[in-house]
């Protein structure tokens, strides 16, 4: 662990934004709100925020993406597959979204390679903070995601007016050698150690019981159609609280063609299993017709199916699908324990 001034982080930001290739992102205050996004000075730079509005997902797989490009001649049809990198570094990333990558990660090189996703973290370097505030909203400390040793290329705990500095990754290493640091005393370890401990004390929301007990909590209530329909009964359709979580990774994908109807590009964007048409197919059939059985597939996605297939539970307790659900009515936590009360 080594321990950096604030004055000299600062220093260090002002210089990658001014010399470095890459383009340096961070998290910045937006109205009341907090977003990611390029940063053009250092004073910008937010690092006691509570949570963004959207999460670093969105710099791995964008809201829209062009993938491909076709052409069609007279005799030939040619593809042509788009990859569009950007090499970032993302200054800021909380523990939970950074559990968050974690969990993409597998799913995008699991069987099929999603090579638009993994170039582009390939050629990203992330560094973390510890959260300093605590959106009223997270639950991140029962879902054991308020810290995480892992997924970070750099990871800043702040300690009174200097950053105490772990180092995950030799990206993160090379990264660390552009500004003067020094050896973490065995008091900064205790600090920080004190500083992820004390945060228990901050959430405001939980999970009543241990995360583990999703799946088979869920697989119990799949029939519990009363339940899902009560629930559900004042959903929008909106598919905000997919759009703003950092684990949903759903797209579709159209093709553009030009007016020739020769040539044209195939494009994936953001998509959401709130929305009525999510699962239409072909020839109109709608596999989930009523609100109540979308309203239980994000549920039982997040606890059930992505755990049964990849071994971890897909909510991270970061609140944005809670904060940004109008009829407040997509709080995972809220939901899951109601769920649990409801069959003691
Ligand atoms: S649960 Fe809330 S945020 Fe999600 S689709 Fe329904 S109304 Fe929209
Ligand atoms: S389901 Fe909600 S609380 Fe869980 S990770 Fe997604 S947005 Fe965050």
């Amino acid at each position: 662990m080594q321990i950096v001034t604030e004055k000299s982080f600062q220093n260090f930001v002002h210089d990658l934004i001014a010399h470095d290739e890459r383009e340096v992102v961070g998290v910045q205050s937006k109205g009341s709100k907090y977003v990611f996004d390029r940063l053009k000075s250092a004073e910008d730079l937010v690092l006691d925020y509570d949570v963004t509005i959207l999460p670093p997902k969105k710099y791995f797989m964008p809201q829209r993406e062009k993938i491909l490009e076709y052409e069609i001649t007279e005799d030939d049809f040619s593809v042509e597959p788009i990859v569009e990198v950007k090499p970032r570094i993302i200054i800021g990333i909380h523990p939970y979204d950074l559990v968050a990558i974690e969990q993409l990660d597998k799913i995008f090189a699991d069987n099929y390679k999603d090579d638009n996703y993994l170039a582009k973290r390939k050629e990203c370097v992330l560094v973390g903070v510890n959260m300093q505030e605590v959106s009223e909203w997270s639950f991140a400390g029962s879902m054991g995601t308020a810290t995480t040793d892992s997924g970070y290329d750099l990871m800043l705990t702040e300690l009174d007016g200097k950053y105490a500095v772990e180092i995950g990754s030799t990206k993160g290493n090379e990264l660390l050698k552009k500004v003067s640091t020094r050896e973490a005393s065995s008091k900064d370890v205790d600090k920080v150690e004190k500083a992820k401990e004390d945060l228990r004390e901050k959430f405001e929301k939980e999970l009543n019981y241990p995360p583990e007990e999703l799946p088979d909590l869920l697989e119990r209530n799949y029939d519990n159609m009363e339940f899902w329909k009560k629930n559900s009964e004042e959903c929008y359709s909106c598919a905000s609280c997919n759009l703003v979580c950092p684990t949903c990774y759903c797209f579709d994908v159209e093709d553009l063609n030009e007016i020739n109807m020769k040539e044209g590009e195939r494009e994936r964007r953001w998509d959401g299993c709130l929305l009525e048409e999510f699962a239409v197919v072909a020839g109109g059939e709608n596999f989930r017709r009523t609100k109540a059985e979308r309203y239980r597939h994000r549920f039982m996605r997040k606890g059930n199916y992505i755990p049964e297939k990849y071994g971890f539970i897909a909510c991270v307790g970061c609140g944005r699908c809670g904060s940004h659900c109008i009829p407040d009515i997509a709080d995972p936590s809220r939901i899951y324990n109601k769920l649990r009360e409801e069959e003691q």
